[in-house]
């Protein structure tokens, strides 16, 4: 089938940007083909092969700008060069766990395949790609013909499990894997989420190795605690982790314990992030380094947090239990929020409070997440403040 874009698209594709929205399309359809689709220009000059899915981002991908078919030769050599360009990271003993296939970074938009030491995570992110997915699994199947199995991840609207094991044996649970040497307990059939979020080893590594030394650590929307982990394991004085997830408990406990760190200096506290703000001040509490990394939206009883509108709050409140010439790592994985946007933020919020401060280090997607182009694909931006007051 094929399917006509308007000219502001066309020229938005012919500049490699493969997202397409639905205002992009010329040729009206009533449901969405689930089938490779041509693309073709205002003029009905071919510009490329994709397909049409709705996603949180967009309502389709172009894959290749030609004609081509899509079929399993063109993806044998694509997942082939994404598994190529990450030898490295196959080498090394340390690190067992990383992004294999980022989807439109890697020319395909929405799949993405993360490696757990020998376990594939594919995650599918709209219902075409979905209804497309047999060969792209055999396929991947014969390129990591020595995978110990693959979980498949469900991330759009449906009515689908989030998550399904596809082949081979379940792993032990937890299924340990390595980053930087450090251990992160990982559960790969549990809902969308393993127990670590492998964009962010940047930072974590930056906490392992000095950050964090001989600091008091505040982990806001904590999660498994990954972060908490690397400070301790990076010399914190103590690390305190707050979440508002019961599960968080048990799984931050766990995080620590598989790397035979004691619990005697780590705090796990499971609570609404503005509430332990408070909780903290009343008691007293104060810390020399305090991290930020909300969802980008959430709900709490009636109350909802957004990145967009909030992250202001979350700067003002950390500035009054920081310690002076303390540190505020800032986090968000808001793909429609630019890291000017983020920066300005933050710094209006700063400076409405009336410290100086400086912005110490930016960290974006590591290495093996590359970005395609257009800004929304680079969706990670952490901030590293020093506040002087
Ligand atoms: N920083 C974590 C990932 C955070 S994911 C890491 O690096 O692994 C976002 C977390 O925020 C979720 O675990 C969710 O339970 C928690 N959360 C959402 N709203 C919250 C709130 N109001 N207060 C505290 N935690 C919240």
């Amino acid at each position: 089938m094929k399917i006509q874009l308007t000219k502001k698209a066309s020229q938005k594709i012919r500049k490699k940007n493969p997202l397409i929205q639905p205002e992009d399309l010329q040729t009206k359809i009533s449901d969405i083909p689930k089938e490779y689709l041509t693309f073709l220009d205002e003029r009905g000059e071919i510009l490329g092969t994709g397909y049409l899915g709705k996603q949180n981002k967009g309502i389709g991908w172009l894959i290749s700008y030609e004609a081509l078919k899509i079929n399993k030769t063109f993806l044998h050599e694509l997942f082939q060069t994404a598994v190529t360009k990450r030898k490295k990271f196959f080498q090394n003993n340390e690190t067992t766990a990383f992004r294999l296939f980022n989807g439109e970074g890697d020319g395909f938009g929405g799949i993405t395949i993360d490696y757990y030491a020998g376990y594939l995570v594919i995650s599918w992110y709209n219902e075409t790609i979905y209804a497309l997915k047999e060969e792209l699994l055999l396929t991947i199947s014969e390129v990591l013909s020595d995978n110990l199995g693959i979980v498949e991840k469900i991330r759009f609207q449906s009515d689908l499990p989030e998550s399904n094991w596809y082949i081979g044996e379940k792993p032990a649970e937890p299924w340990l894997v390595k980053e930087n040497g450090i251990n992160y307990a990982t559960y790969l059939d549990e809902g969308y989420m393993t127990g670590i979020f492998l964009d962010q080893k940047e930072v974590r590594k930056r906490l392992a190795s000095g950050l964090a030394k001989e600091k008091k650590v505040l982990n806001m929307f904590s999660y498994t605690g990954a972060f908490s982990v690397a400070a301790a394991v990076g010399g914190a004085a103590g690390t305190t982790s707050v979440d508002l997830a019961k599960r968080s408990l048990d799984k931050t406990r766990e995080q620590f314990e598989v790397n035979q760190i004691s619990l005697e200096k780590q705090k796990i506290v499971v609570m609404d992030t503005f509430e332990y703000f408070k909780y903290a001040k009343r008691k007293g509490f104060s810390y020399d380094l305090i991290i930020l990394d909300p969802p980008s939206f959430a709900r709490n009883k009636k109350k909802t947090f957004s990145v967009t509108k909030d992250y202001g709050r979350l700067i003002a409140e950390s500035l009054e239990i920081l310690n002076p010439k303390g540190q505020i790592i800032a986090s968000t994985n808001a793909s429609n929020l630019t890291l000017k946007k983020f920066r300005q933020s933050i710094e209006k919020s700063l400076d409405e409070q009336g410290v100086t401060y400086q912005l110490k280090e930016t960290f974006r997607l590591p290495q093996d997440f590359p970005v395609a182009a257009f800004e929304e694909s680079n969706y990670l931006k952490v901030l590293f403040y020093e506040i002087k007051k």
